[in-house]
């Protein structure tokens, strides 16, 4: 017969473990009443029981019963924790434009403003005020963005991916997409095209090679099954070498040769190759909107909140027959925009047709000049003070991120020397608000580019507290 297995002694005497307080008593000492108002009386519960049971197993192992004085100070470190564990502003000096952790475009004053005015009440969403009569949502925004990219029309939905999976599905389910092998990117974030294709309900007939994809390849892929050619732009993955494709209006002139729409996920939405001119800035491989149109494809989809500088969303430019099936498509309800994301969104596309590109925060951004940013950088440095003699002036690329190209936008950061630049950087985190950095050859660097107007101050308030114990 086997031996049971012998019970384990008790390390401490249960006697100390009585010693630790009933949950109830404990969260209704007169100094958690903050802290119940503050999560709520159930959460309160959860969290001492959580501080409680990490106290059980240290008595069992043999420590003293703390006073309640240290468990309630536990307590409310813990609820502390879990308040500022939601949404909470942090100042951006990566020098990454579109950081996707970060929230990617910031908006300007207009969306801004647009969102408490139409957030707080009811807004004509999906009415016509004048007639009284049932609109389409969006309506307006995209005749107004179809105008902008020069395209016959415009739909808008919830994001670039969603777009995408929109296109695919209204024109190709159950028929043929034809790729290029290079094209079969991960955008990032989960986003596979080969994945995508096959939720759509598309078969992938894949062509070329990941380093060479010729006309003819497409040529000989396409048949009355094909129910569109897709073409891919590969954001954040360059090629170099022996690399070949097909130019988009080559591209283009097959499609319409074999009566195919040719589907463009651009990704990017730059939509103002104007306003970048003369500034020494390459977005090489970053083509605009329009220019995707006028080449010739017949679908351009793209994000709202990367180049374009909006709020979280797709649109999908062009072919009016296009656009149409795209929008009569059920899945179309189930990715439809959200009515503060045209709030949003109405004044950036504003602000684009006016010109105005310093109103679009992303856009003023990548068009401040180094002078600008280094002049930034000196003060920053006077401001520190003695501890500035830690720090430099360097020149720096920043990267617009993404998912487009970096970093290839010439600027100037403040460079910190520091024995540990990942604890200085968790410093930097630690102040309210956070101060993200990026860390580069050892160095700790602070990239003025992506610091908004008014978080200057900031910044060097975090570095003194940060460096002050270094
Ligand atoms: C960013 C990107 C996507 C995904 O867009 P989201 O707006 O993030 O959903 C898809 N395709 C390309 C080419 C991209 O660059």
């Amino acid at each position: 017969m086997p031996v049971p297995p012998v019970p384990p002694a008790p390390l401490a005497p249960p006697v100390e473990l009585r010693k630790l307080p009933k949950v109830d008593l404990l969260v209704d000492t007169a100094e958690l009443g903050a802290c119940r108002s503050a999560v709520g009386h159930r959460v309160l519960v959860a969290i001492a029981r959580e501080v409680l049971a990490g106290w059980r197993v240290r008595v069992r192992e043999g420590e003293a019963a703390p006073e309640v004085a240290l468990l309630v100070g536990e307590i409310r470190e813990a609820v502390r924790k879990r308040l500022s564990a939601g949404l909470r502003p942090v100042v951006n000096a990566t020098g990454v434009l579109l950081h996707t952790n970060l929230g990617r475009a910031p908006l300007g004053q207009a969306s801004i403003d647009a969102l408490g005015r139409l957030g707080r009440g009811y807004s004509s969403v999906e009415l016509d005020v004048e007639t009284g009569e049932r609109s389409r949502r969006g309506a307006s925004a995209e005749a107004a963005l179809a105008e902008l990219c020069r395209a016959e029309a415009a739909l808008i939905v919830n994001n670039n991916a969603a777009a995408v999976l929109l296109a695919l599905t209204a024109i190709s389910s159950g028929r043929e997409v034809v790729v290029s092998r290079g094209e079969l990117v991960e955008i990032g974030g989960g986003f596979r095209i080969p994945d995508i294709l096959a939720r759509s309900g598309a078969t992938l007939v894949e062509v070329g090679t990941t380093n060479r994809t010729r006309l003819e390849d497409y040529e000989r892929a396409t048949s009355a099954r094909t129910a569109c050619i897709l073409r891919v732009h590969p954001s954040n993955f360059t090629m170099t070498g022996f690399v070949e494709r097909p130019r988009l209006a080559e591209l283009a002139a097959l499609a319409r040769a074999r009566g195919i729409p040719l589907v463009k996920d651009l990704g990017g939405g730059l939509v103002v190759e104007r306003a970048l001119e003369g500034l020494g800035i390459g977005l090489p491989g970053e083509p605009a909107v329009q220019a995707c149109l006028e080449a010739g494809a017949d679908l351009v989809t793209f994000s709202l909140d990367k180049l374009f500088g909006g709020p979280q969303g797709g649109a999908a430019v062009g072919a009016c027959a296009l656009v149409d099936r795209l929008r009569a498509d059920p899945l179309a309800r189930a990715v439809r925009v959200d009515k503060l994301t045209l709030a949003a969104l109405e004044p950036v596309i504003a602000d684009h047709a006016r010109g105005d590109y310093d109103a679009i925060p992303v856009l003023r951004q990548l068009r401040l000049s180094v002078d600008s940013l280094a002049a930034r950088v000196r003060r920053w440095q006077a401001e520190l003070g003695d501890a500035a003699a830690r720090t430099a002036l360097v020149e720096v690329r920043s990267a617009t991120g993404g998912g487009t190209l970096g970093p290839e936008i010439p600027s100037v950061a403040l460079a910190i020397d520091a024995a540990s630049p990942d604890e200085l950087a968790a410093r930097l985190r630690a102040h309210t608000p956070a101060v993200l950095a990026r860390i580069d050859h050892g160095r700790v660097l602070l990239d003025p580019r992506t610091v908004l107007p008014g978080e200057d101050d900031t910044v060097v308030a975090a570095l003194r507290a940060a460096l002050g114990g270094q």
